[in-house]
């Protein structure tokens, strides 16, 4: 964005008064004058002054989470007409994107922001946000599944473990089994319950860190409350 742009829509002074304050030298961008008119700049990631003062750039901050459906996929466009999150998405949201991602197979809780920073720590193996799963397999399921679980099974890529396994109904011919886990690899609850020979029949991600699905209807959309968006950071 133009730095002219950035200071107008930070409400610093009209979009011509700032060219003047450029012109005049008064602007700093990262700690650096900067005199050059139609700079261009990333809004979010710089710091920005006016005659020595910090300026404020408007937030404009949107956290949602999503209900996917089955057989949608986790991107914001599909060149191949398939139906993706950006179709549920009514209002285009500047550079919305969706938080990681989930299989098209697998429904429940996609969060999306246009906060670049969370969506980066959120991704980031680093940081530890606990993902809880509610998966439907084949049963009976063995009594010993969950210390198997817990205790760390070898996948093709390396160990995997998860942080607590439940059982939720367990009758004769399918079971429901809630997983939580911190990371993210590729089909990594699929995996991990196949390879204690449970292949997944259907998948629903129902809580990511303190944020719950709940009872929010598959396809539609709600507003992170503000309690939720401070429990992600
Ligand atoms: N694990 C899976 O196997 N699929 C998902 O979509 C998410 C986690």
């Amino acid at each position: 964005m133009r730095l002219q742009k950035v200071l107008s829509g930070a409400g610093v002074a009209s979009r011509r008064a700032a060219e003047d304050l450029i012109d005049q030298g008064r602007v700093s961008v990262d700690g650096e004058v900067v005199r050059e008119q139609g700079k261009r700049v990333d809004p979010d990631n710089v710091v920005i002054h006016v005659d020595g003062v910090r300026v404020i750039v408007r937030e404009d901050r949107v956290y949602l989470a999503l209900n996917k459906p089955r057989g949608v996929h986790s991107t914001m466009d599909d060149d191949r007409g398939r139906p993706c999150v950006g179709d549920y998405l009514r209002e285009r949201v500047d550079k919305l994107f969706h938080v990681g991602r989930l299989d098209a197979e697998t429904e429940g809780l996609l969060l999306l922001t246009n906060d670049g920073d969370l969506a980066h720590r959120l991704m980031h193996p680093s940081f530890e946000v606990a993902k809880t799963y509610l998966a439907e397999v084949p049963g009976p399921v063995a009594r010993d599944i969950g210390k198997r679980l817990r205790d760390g099974v070898t996948l093709e890529d390396g160990p995997a473990r998860v942080d607590s396994f439940r059982m939720v109904d367990n009758y004769a011919g399918k079971a429901l089994v809630e997983v939580v886990l911190h990371e993210g690899r590729k089909h990594i609850v699929r995996r991990l319950l196949e390879e204690v020979g449970h292949p997944v029949l259907k998948l629903v991600r129902t809580q990511i860190g303190d944020v719950r699905l709940g009872n929010q209807r598959p396809g539609s959309l709600r507003a992170l409350s503000r309690p939720e968006v401070g429990s992600l950071f």
